[in-house]
């Protein structure tokens, strides 16, 4: 049995959610040929999102989890296993008019600066190009259908143009900054020119992958600074993909957990940071220093994710869980609520299980669960170490 997924709720204006995924499947086939593969990566299990206009949303976990598949397949960079989306209510079909709609509207920024401006060219031309290929915006609001004009363009209008996302992305002056080479560049000045590319075309969302992660601690601030603003002035909606949940709590207005290719808990950020419902999101926070919360969680976890050829069956947290149930090792749990807009995908939520189904997990079936790789023959031999 699968239960339904936890869905992100963000605050919702009119008109209902922006971006919306349901039961977002990624299966990577691994081993074997290339006709028969031998087993299959469930990088990405049954996501439900949806992104609410004007507003950020984080999706946390820790490496592995799947946030960069999700990112890839929210901007349909690649085929979903499985799940559909919708942009502003209407499904998207492959290779169709919304389609390429879509391609504007939803804008995937990288993690890493350095390999995503080409050194050869200089800022102008990065920004020239997607203004020469999608058109000018007009009035540079993030809603650009009406307000794009294609096709050639006097060198003054895309002047203008260029210095505007320089501008909009604190790259001042920015006739200066048009002019330099990536080499010229520190990696938060070109982690902006990434994001002056990606607001090019007007797009209604912006995917940010790790966006700070790669940068000196010292910019990371700044370049955060620049998200918020563009939310708060433009009005874009911002995913906001990181492995790091005090910054999600810092930037983000709601927060998706993902644990091993699943959301396991989803809500307002203060409140899923101050009163983690889910045993994994209380295990992420009892990791990351955070003055701001209230309490400090005082779960320690043991373990690392699983394996994700080899997912554990049921909730996938299991083996790692200080408060396994004997349900939590057969089913996938299904969404409780815990909080206002805030939900858990945990059997400790659920009311109505039997005696039976809260029974304890024993110490031996959570190991058989979370069977460690083989050690290293020199580890084996090693005389007096103890795992
Ligand atoms: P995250 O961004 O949270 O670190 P990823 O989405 O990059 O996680 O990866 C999730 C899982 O999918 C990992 O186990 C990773 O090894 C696997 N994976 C990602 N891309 C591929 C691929 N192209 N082929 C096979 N496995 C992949
Ligand atoms: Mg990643």
């Amino acid at each position: 049995m699968t239960g339904p997924s936890p869905v992100v709720a963000g605050p919702e204006a009119g008109g209902g959610p922006l971006l919306e995924a349901s039961g977002l499947t990624k299966h990577f086939p691994v081993g074997g040929t290339r006709f028969a593969a031998r087993g299959v990566v469930h990088a990405v299990d049954d996501v439900s999102l949806r992104i609410a206009r004007g507003a950020i949303t984080a999706i946390v976990g820790e490496s592995g989890s799947g946030k960069s598949t999700l990112a890839k397949l929210l901007a349909r960079l690649i085929k979903p296993t499985g799940g559909s989306l919708a942009l502003d209510g209407k499904a998207i079909a492959a290779r169709s008019r919304a389609g390429r709609r879509y391609a504007r509207q939803v804008q995937l920024v990288l993690q890493d600066p350095f390999a995503s401006l080409n050194p050869i060219h200089d800022v102008r031309y990065h920004l020239v190009r997607p203004l020469k290929l999608h058109g000018i915006p007009g009035s540079g609001g993030p809603d650009g259908e009406n307000n794009v004009a294609r096709g050639p363009r006097p060198r003054a209008v895309l002047d203008q143009a260029v210095e505007d996302l320089l501008s909009r992305v604190a790259l001042t002056p920015p006739e200066a900054f048009a002019a330099k080479y990536p080499h010229e560049l520190s990696g938060g000045q070109r982690q902006r020119v990434a994001i002056a590319r990606a607001l090019a075309v007007a797009p209604a969302i912006l995917l940010a992958d790790e966006p700070v992660s790669m940068l000196d601690v010292s910019i990371r601030l700044g370049v955060l600074n620049l998200l918020a603003d563009l939310r708060e002035r433009d009005g874009l909606a911002i995913v906001y993909v990181t492995h790091d949940i005090a910054s999600a709590r810092y930037l983000a207005d709601t927060i998706a957990v993902m644990y091993a290719g699943r959301i396991v808990e989803t809500g307002p950020a203060a409140a899923l940071t101050d009163q983690p419902a889910h045993p994994y999101t209380q295990l992420l926070l009892s990791a990351a220093p955070d003055p701001d919360r209230a309490q400090r969680p005082s779960l320690r976890g043991k373990g690392a994710p699983p394996n994700l050829a080899t997912p554990p069956p049921g909730c996938r947290f299991h083996p790692r869980c200080p408060h396994a149930m004997r349900i939590c090792a057969e089913t996938v749990p299904t969404l409780t609520e815990t909080g206002a807009g805030q939900a858990s995908a945990c059997w400790l939520h659920a009311s109505g299980l039997s005696g039976a189904e809260r029974a304890p997990l024993k110490i031996a079936d959570l190991r058989a669960a979370s069977e460690p790789p083989p050690p290293y023959p020199d580890d084996a031999a090693e005389p007096g170490k103890e795992a």
